[in-house]
């Protein structure tokens, strides 16, 4: 896309290892367009380990801020000199905001999640809660459902020490740790009121792919199914929930809430969210 540049454009980019593949420049200048906000957002490779030299750099040369993608987001938490209450719960930053040579960490990836799941009806509130997956996005997920009063949260992974090591992030026993098996999910599946896919299993690029999704069979067909990937748009996981009857949410919403709040951070300005989920929907179809 075409950005119009002017000596007094603050500049706002992604960091990551790789990070070329991005949607998030895309995202961030489409809406730094329709607010006719003064901003520019790019894409910027950092390597692994270097991320304490290229904050130094970025508040020199006058960064307004930076996203950080894999794998900056545990690094980045000891070089805060602020970290919000999400950042701290996670462990993990995804924004941060350069203001007068001080980096205030944020971590908007939970709140995404939440966002999209309560556009569409579903609060986690009182609910039993199964997640696929214990690797930094189901981290976020999983932190910010218990936050939200969810009843239990059930972190379900291939390695279960990762499982574990998760769950006791949580406070109050809040999260059951449970290998990914089949026997075990037919446990688990039939009390679900949500089940959320955290895996990179089935994402484009990855060749990992369900083998088996016959314990979908084990969900009551009114408990809505979620999975993180946004692309493809729809995986065999969600395709095999909605043939179904489930109700099925891709991670598309996820990625644009969590964008919003954090240009919000950027900007220090509020946005009306919905508005820009339509302004943003065409633009990510194509
Ligand atoms: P991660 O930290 O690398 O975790 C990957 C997870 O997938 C781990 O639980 C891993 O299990 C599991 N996994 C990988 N290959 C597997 C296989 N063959 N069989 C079973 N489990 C397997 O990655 P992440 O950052 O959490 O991201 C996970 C997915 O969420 C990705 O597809 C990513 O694109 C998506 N995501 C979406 C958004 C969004 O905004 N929509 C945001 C963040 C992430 P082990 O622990 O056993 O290795």
């Amino acid at each position: 896309m075409l950005v119009e540049l002017k000596n007094t454009t603050k500049k706002l980019c992604v960091i990551g290892d790789p990070v070329l593949h991005s949607k998030s420049p895309l995202i961030q200048n489409t809406m730094i367009a329709a607010l006719g906000l003064d901003y520019v957002y790019m894409a910027q490779p950092v390597a692994r380990g270097h991320v304490a030299p290229w904050l130094t750099a970025a508040k020199v040369a006058g960064y307004a801020g930076f996203n950080a993608t894999m794998p900056h987001k545990v690094d980045l938490v000891p070089l805060m000199d602020h970290l919000d209450e999400d950042a701290r719960l996670y462990r993990a930053v995804n924004t941060v905001a350069i203001r007068n040579g001080f980096a205030y960490g944020h971590n908007t990836d939970g709140q995404g999640f939440l966002q999209s799941i309560l556009d569409i009806g579903i609060s986690p509130a009182g609910r039993n809660i199964v997640i696929l997956g214990a690797g930094g996005a189901a981290k976020s997920v999983a932190l910010k459902l218990v936050q939200q009063k969810a009843r239990n949260v059930y972190i379900c992974n291939r390695t279960l020490s990762k499982a574990i090591d998760l769950c006791d992030l949580a406070p109050f026993g809040s999260m059951t740790p449970s290998p990914m098996n089949r026997a075990a999910l037919a446990r688990l599946l039939p009390q679900a009121d949500l089940l959320i896919n955290c895996t990179s299993l089935g994402m484009t690029g990855v060749d990992a792919q369900w083998e088996d999704l016959s314990f979908l069979d084990d969900l009551r067909p009114e408990a809505p199914v979620c999975d993180l990937i946004y692309s493809p748009a729809e995986t065999l996981f969600l395709e095999q929930a909605r043939l179904r009857g489930h109700q099925t949410l891709n991670g598309l919403n996820m990625l644009i809430w969590q964008a919003i709040f954090a240009l919000e951070h950027f900007t220090l300005t509020k946005i009306d969210g919905q508005a820009m989920l339509k302004v943003l929907a065409p633009v990510l179809s194509e």
